[in-house]
């Protein structure tokens, strides 16, 4: 990539520029959790955005995206906004800079990338936070990561009309080889712990498919959280958030708010508890437990929180079957991808498998990403 890059530069730009990668992200556990208040578990993977960069001298800014094999130069004024959408991302993060106080001179840039587009592994946070740490490198501003991350999600609010977390930006500009972050959503306070899991893989399995339901059924969620913490709190005046809620807590108020309630709130519960227990078990090496876990969290995310859908519990089970050490939705449901925690032994038949299945039962192929924990955002 960095060749095909560099001589794109060359030919666009003239004299060559410095390097700048980012990442996409898995997360590995801890799901409908964010808006909880609880944690989440993300990693930067081996898949990014990669682009060369060189101030120009002038105020403006000349891109070239080589995937699209297109070009696009704006200004750095808020009307100067572009037309295109992928030039949106870049535009949002010089203009969401100088918000911040930074400078932003002009510059060139070509970039490229290979994380897939829409499949849930973010890809826009990528290339967000390339150019945030870029631009930030290359002007001495002086911010800090976590401002950094802030630049790329205000990004996509301001500018891209997605209402996004932090999660995304933070695992990209954040991400450290062989290591997740655990991210408190409450707190925003962070600790990394090891994952190396040698002799396994993770992969991930895209179903290729969106159901309608997610945006209403997200809602509906969150409404159900809101009346189960609001009823605990009753008790519990230290109850915030779902997750600072105990168990037993939960069980006092059973028959003051309704089963559905109920079952969604049991399964935030017990989805922030075995984040923690992922990462004990981390700790100890022990990949056995974490993936038990993954297989947890997807009961839970189908049965209780009932945010699955046929083709992901296929998967999951397909997964159970062949004794794959971990398997789980990954994301907020209704289609996208499933994580698999595999031994390197059962890799190949699993993933053989699982697309010839899956195809004889839904008619369409899946598709197959290897991710490995790597490093975020960063100077080549
Ligand atoms: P994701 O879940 O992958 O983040 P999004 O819809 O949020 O999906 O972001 C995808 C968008 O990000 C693309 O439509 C494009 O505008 C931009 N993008 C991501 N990667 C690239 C790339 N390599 N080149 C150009 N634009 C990209
Ligand atoms: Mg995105």
């Amino acid at each position: 990539m960095k060749e095909k890059i560099h001589s794109k530069f060359l030919s666009q730009f003239g004299e060559g520029g410095v390097f700048y990668a980012s990442a996409g992200r898995i997360n590995l556990i801890g799901e409908h959790t964010d808006y909880n208040g609880g944690y989440v578990f993300p990693g930067a993977i081996d898949k990014g955005i990669m682009a060369e960069i060189k101030p120009n001298g002038t105020e403006k800014v000349r891109l070239y995206s080589l995937d699209y094999d297109a070009s696009v130069i704006f200004g750095l004024e808020e009307a100067d906004k572009p037309a295109e959408a992928w030039a949106r991302y870049i535009f949002g993060v010089c203009r969401e800079t100088i918000k911040r106080g930074g400078k932003v001179a002009g510059f060139d840039a070509v970039f490229a990338g290979d994380v897939p587009l829409g499949a849930g592994l973010s890809s826009s946070a990528a290339l967000e936070s390339c150019f945030a740490f870029a631009i930030n490198d290359l002007n001495h501003n002086g911010l800090d990561l976590f401002e950094l991350a802030r630049i790329g999600q205000s990004t996509e609010h301001n500018y891209c009309g997605v209402k996004c977390g932090i999660m995304d930006q933070f695992a990209s500009c954040f991400g450290k080889k062989g290591q997740l972050i655990r991210l408190n959503c409450k707190t925003l306070e962070h600790q990394y712990f090891p994952f190396n899991p040698e002799g396994y893989k993770l992969v991930l399995l895209d179903t290729c498919v969106k159901h309608e339901l997610a945006s209403s059924a997200y809602n509906y969620r969150r409404q159900s959280c809101e009346r189960a913490a609001a009823a605990i709190k009753q008790n519990h005046p230290e109850v915030e958030f779902l997750s600072d809620s105990k168990r037993v807590w939960l069980d006092e108020v059973r028959d003051k708010i309704t089963e559905e309630d109920f079952i969604r709130a049991e399964y935030v519960i017990g989805e922030v508890q075995r984040v923690l227990d992922v990462c004990d078990a981390l700790e100890r090496g022990d990949y056995e437990t974490v993936g038990e876990m993954m297989y947890q969290t997807h009961f839970g995310l189908s049965r209780l929180y009932e945010v699955s859908c046929p083709e992901l519990d296929f998967l999951a089970k397909l997964a159970r079957k062949m004794e794959v050490t971990g398997s789980r939705v990954m994301g907020g449901g209704f289609g996208g991808c499933t994580i698999n925690l595999v031994k390197d032994e059962l890799y190949e038949g699993f993933v053989r498998k699982a697309a010839e299945e899956f195809k004889a039962e839904f008619g369409h192929e899946l598709k197959v990403y290897d991710v490995v924990i790597s490093d975020g955002a960063r100077k080549l």
